[in-house]
């Protein structure tokens, strides 16, 4: 099916088309735009064109749009679901939860739009301050660019989407080249929600050809990223003045203490490690555990995992499908080869069925190796045993990156340890580092990334702070 791209409030059709294929079947599943630099052009004038519009539209309108895109995601829950299920090779129960999560996201920027953060500034604080009245309002930054990764093409559009037009700004999306369809889906219903003509362009195409276009160019006022260090690093780079948020990636960790009933945490870590194949920002990837509890997590991890279903993403059984492309398959079956050849104890997994790398758990793993300080982006989890707390967390710290962790323990005085000294950008005590619900600050630290998503955080990156003071 040949798809249109959404350019200034038009479908419309393309000079040139790329394949798409099923990540699991590699069947043709659709053929998709590639949109010009001229089509940058358009998509960014229309943008501007509709910018005071916008910036006027009351705020229960901007939040009654975001209330209607909620509807129609809940009347097509199943079709959004598959749509993901079909591009992304996620399986069908996680591409649920992901539309739930979806839901939440844009019924939090409805909410967020009615209650902007304007402020009361008490000017007499200040000598020579008296007889003011002063405050500090909310405004649009202006045209944003908005681009994002396969990962999750319905919920992370949604932390672009959502807080942009919450705030009244206009949007030009680019998103992942392997994830196009989702991106239409949503860009029909902001169509039938009633978002005014050339608020929204979805243009899809290389990353290196119009992402670029998109980011170097003086009408684009805020750029908000999710992908990659490289690309993101790269494109900071580039912005000059314009406002930037990224959201990049993690090797995150998890640190369990020795007074932890293990029985009780199995299954969450290898929801944590192995959902959506590993391929999450906050997948599990290094776990250290006390010296004691050391063999019994392994032998409990090792049972879990083995149960863990691979095959088709639509079937409603399976845990774990195919990576996003044969070459991540090649990439992560190499670096466990290298963790094994450097000492690293191979507990299951490692090998690859069909187009389906087995869920793997490596032991003793030595710090140097890819698995333990790269992004695996795989599933692939690495256990690692400590004898004392300072350790652990030190264990945690080193790494380039700095997402979020978890921390299992039943003392109070280690875990408010853990919590001060993490370098992350979010701690969370008794769960893994994979939780994550739409509305909390999220982003993190290192080269995992600056600025904050979660709706009213996004919304403040994405907003001017103006101060009126009128002198009585
Ligand atoms: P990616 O390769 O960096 O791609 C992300 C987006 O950037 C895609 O739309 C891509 O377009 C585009 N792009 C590529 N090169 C570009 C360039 N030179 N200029 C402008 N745009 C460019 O990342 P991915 O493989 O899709 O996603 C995986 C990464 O995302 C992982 O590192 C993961 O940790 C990170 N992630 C982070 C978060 C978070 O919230 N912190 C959440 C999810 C994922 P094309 O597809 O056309 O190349």
């Amino acid at each position: 099916m040949r798809k249109k791209l959404f350019l200034a409030g038009e479908w419309v059709e393309t000079e040139q088309y790329q394949n798409l294929y099923s990540p699991y079947s590699e069947e043709e599943i659709a053929q998709i735009p590639l949109a010009s630099k001229a089509d940058v052009d358009t998509a960014l004038g229309a943008a501007v064109k509709v910018k005071k519009e916008l910036k006027k539209m009351p705020a229960y309108k901007r939040a009654e749009i975001l209330e209607n895109v909620v509807k129609l995601i809940e009347e097509n829950r199943e079709l959004c679901a598959r749509t993901i299920v079909q591009e992304a090779a996620k399986p069908i129960q996680a591409a649920r939860g992901e539309i739930a999560r979806t839901i939440m996201t844009y019924k939090f920027a409805s909410e967020e739009a009615r209650r902007l953060s304007n402020e009361y500034i008490n000017m007499d604080a200040a000598p020579g301050g008296e007889n003011r009245v002063a405050y500090a309002v909310r405004e649009p930054a202006g045209v944003v660019a908005a681009i994002t990764p396969f990962n999750f093409p319905m919920n992370l559009v949604a932390h672009k989407l959502g807080p942009a037009i919450a705030a009244g700004n206009p949007v030009v999306l680019k998103p992942a080249s392997q994830t196009p369809l989702s991106a239409f889906l949503i860009a029909d219903f902001f169509e039938k929600a009633g978002l005014p003509k050339g608020a929204l362009s979805v243009i899809t195409g290389k990353g290196s050809v119009i992402g670029e276009a998109l980011v170097s160019d003086d009408r684009t006022n805020v750029i908000t990223f999710t992908g990659s260090p490289e690309v993101g690093i790269h494109l900071k780079n580039k912005a000059g003045l314009k406002k930037v948020t990224l959201e990049l990636g993690s090797n995150s960790a998890v640190i369990i203490d020795d007074g932890v009933d293990v029985d009780e945490l199995v299954e969450r870590l290898v929801t944590g490690a192995f959902a959506y194949q590993g391929q999450v920002c906050i997948s599990l990837q290094r776990i250290f555990v006390h010296e004691k509890k050391k063999a019994e997590l392994i032998e409990k991890m090792k049972t879990a995992t083995n149960d863990l279903v691979k095959g088709d993403p639509l079937d409603e059984a399976t845990d774990v499908s195919a990576l996003i492309t044969p070459s991540d398959k090649d990439r992560v079956l190499s670096w466990v080869d290298e963790a094994e050849k450097d000492g690293a104890q191979l507990i299951t997994g490692g090998n690859v069925h069909q187009n389906i790398v087995e869920p793997t758990i490596l032991a003793n793993v030595p710090t140097h190796v890819k698995v333990s300080c790269e992004e695996v982006f795989g599933p692939i989890v690495t256990i690692n045993s400590f004898q004392t707390w300072e350790e652990a967390i030190e264990l945690v710290n080193d790494s380039d990156f700095g997402l979020q962790a978890g921390v299992y323990t039943n003392d109070l005085k280690k875990a408010f340890y853990a919590s001060e000294e993490l370098e992350v950008g979010g701690v969370m005590i008794n769960d893994i580092p994979t939780f994550r619900v739409d509305h909390m600050p999220y982003g993190g630290v290192k080269k995992s990334g600056t600025g904050r998503e979660g709706i009213k955080y996004a919304i403040e990156e994405m907003t001017e702070l103006k101060l009126v003071s009128f002198k009585k």
